[in-house]
């Protein structure tokens, strides 16, 4: 009998997730479907795989990077850590809960490296096109080499899309915005806050992209930083130097004009406006449509596209959980595609997904979604042997990050957790987040040589 193929796009995290999952499986001794990962850059990680580009890559394909210079978690990592393998197991040693990107970087490739799953990946490939065959019940994938600048096809019967849903910009357009002097870019094009230093900066939106993007810059020297919010302020207690207004109206030359009357003038402005879900390689029929919310509809278990269940998306929603949600999404997608899971009708997938749409409509902020993710992990991770860890004390920490966060947005980041998965409790880092300005892997795992006191110094010249 021939062997069912799995395609998989994307090897982020829940590409790689889903990669991992399927070895996990073949460790046990079960037989695993062929699988296939098309990677359009040419090493894996997803965003965390750091890109210095913006605009087009070497072979003209969007850039899928929005990470920058200095991007340090913005959650706990004990909120993420996987839970078949630890941060202790990879770096041999405690290290702090905030850790910069090269370093959950370099986490997330250990797993998989330890699994050898880098030949299931073809990277510098583009997925460019989908189609099904309702006869055939099987995808054909039109594919583009593009080192060697050649297509091709591929038929799949599961097709797993784990493309990300942060990497193509909302850009709202406000009157008077093409007459703006100075720099205008869009949070996915943001490489770093060396070039604001003394500068005014205003910031559109009012999430994560612009409170840390806005905290960076004021970090490195920026003279001020302004953040326009459209529906609520973020509302931490911000430091002289940060501040919030209402949305802009429109610009005239440099000067903003907010809708509360007052006007500013600034030097360049950054979009956090958030992203778009963006699925160019797919036909509208098997396109998943939502904006960015913690339950998108038509994805069962929130995974498994209702028209069509063979067509799967992984980390499609909003995300508190990370890692540890990808996970269990690709643990329960392998046990479908293995054929252990077997789905309800149509009806009555949707009247789940109702269920949790409902919810959804009447969440409030914060703890409220933090339970709600929750509980959606733990809807999912029964149906799988993914290794259970304690939700509920992990949702107790996202709420305490939240209070961190707006006790003091300066200092969270040197706050410390306790790992669900090993117990161990998190090290101090050795410098606190505002005073560290290095954020490489060698620096943050490294102790800093301690300068020697004046006198020993003076006693050697003489
Ligand atoms: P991605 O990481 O986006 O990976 C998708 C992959 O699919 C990419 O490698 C891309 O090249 C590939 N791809 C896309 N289209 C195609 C195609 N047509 N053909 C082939 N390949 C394709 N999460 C945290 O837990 N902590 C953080 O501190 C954090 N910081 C973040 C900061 C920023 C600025 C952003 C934007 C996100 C951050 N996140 C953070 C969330 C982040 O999205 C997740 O951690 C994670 O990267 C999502 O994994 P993913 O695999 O779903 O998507
Ligand atoms: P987001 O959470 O989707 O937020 C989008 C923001 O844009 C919202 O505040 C929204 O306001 C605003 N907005 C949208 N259209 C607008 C318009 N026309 N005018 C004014 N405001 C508008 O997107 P994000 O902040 O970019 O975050 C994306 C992801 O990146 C998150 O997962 C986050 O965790 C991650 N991230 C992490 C870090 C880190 O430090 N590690 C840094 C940055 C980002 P409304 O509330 O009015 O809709
Ligand atoms: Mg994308």
């Amino acid at each position: 009998m021939n062997k069912k193929r799995v395609g998989i796009i994307g090897a982020g995290p829940s590409g790689l997730a889903q990669l991992r999952a399927f070895e996990a499986a073949k460790k046990k001794g079960e037989e695993v479907p062929e699988i296939v990962c098309f990677e359009k850059q040419s090493n894996w990680g997803g965003m965390w795989n750091y890109s210095w580009r913006t605009g087009v890559g070497k072979y003209g394909e969007p850039i899928h990077g929005s990470m920058y210079k200095y991007l340090w978690s913005n959650g706990p990592k004990e909120c993420l850590e996987f839970s078949d393998y630890s941060f202790d197991e990879h770096f041999k040693k405690t290290i702090s809960s905030y850790p910069p990107r090269p370093v959950l970087f370099d986490y997330i490739q250990g797993r998989i490296k330890k699994d050898n799953v880098r030949d299931y990946i073809r990277f510098d490939t583009t997925a460019r096109w989908v189609s099904f065959d309702d006869s055939t019940k099987k995808f054909t994938l039109v594919l583009d080499d593009l080192k060697n600048n050649k297509t091709y096809t591929e038929e799949f019967d599961y097709l797993v899309v784990a493309s990300g849903h942060f990497s193509t910009p909302n850009m709202p357009y406000f009157k008077g915005i093409e007459n703006f002097p100075g720099n205008v870019i869009h949070a996915h094009d943001f490489r770093g806050a060396d070039q604001y230093k003394d500068q005014n900066l205003l910031l559109i939106g009012s999430s994560y992209s612009a409170e840390d993007i806005g905290v960076q810059c004021y970090k490195h020297g920026a003279k001020s930083v302004t953040l326009s919010y459209r529906t609520n302020p973020i509302g931490v207690s911000w430091p002289e130097g940060i501040k919030e207004m209402p949305l802009v109206t429109h610009f005239e030359d440099d000067i903003a004009h907010f809708n509360n009357g007052e006007t500013e003038k600034y030097d360049a402005v950054i979009m956090c406006t958030g992203y778009q879900h963006k699925f160019p390689f797919l036909p509208s029929k098997m396109r998943l449509k939502t904006k960015n919310n913690l339950y998108p509809d038509n994805l069962y278990k929130g995974v498994f596209f209702n028209e069509l269940p063979q067509l799967i998306y992984l980390g499609m929603q909003d995300q508190y959980y990370t890692f540890n949600m990808f996970d269990t999404q690709a643990w329960m997608a392998r046990d479908y595609m293995l054929g252990k899971i077997e789905l309800p009708s149509k009806e009555e997938r949707r009247a789940d997904m109702d269920t949790w749409l409902k919810r959804n409509d009447d969440l409030g902020h914060g703890h409220d979604a933090v339970d709600f993710q929750s509980d959606y992990i733990k809807d999912i991770i029964k149906l799988s042997d993914y290794p259970a860890f304690n939700i509920d004390k992990v949702a107790v920490m996202f709420k305490e990050w939240l209070s961190d966060k707006e006790e003091n947005i300066l200092t969270y980041r040197d706050k410390t957790y306790r790992s669900v998965v090993t117990g161990t409790m998190a090290a101090e880092h050795h410098t606190e987040w505002m005073d560290e300005m290095d954020d490489s892997k060698e620096r943050y795992l490294n102790e800093p040589e301690e300068e020697e006191p004046e006198e020993v110094k003076m006693n050697v010249r003489i």
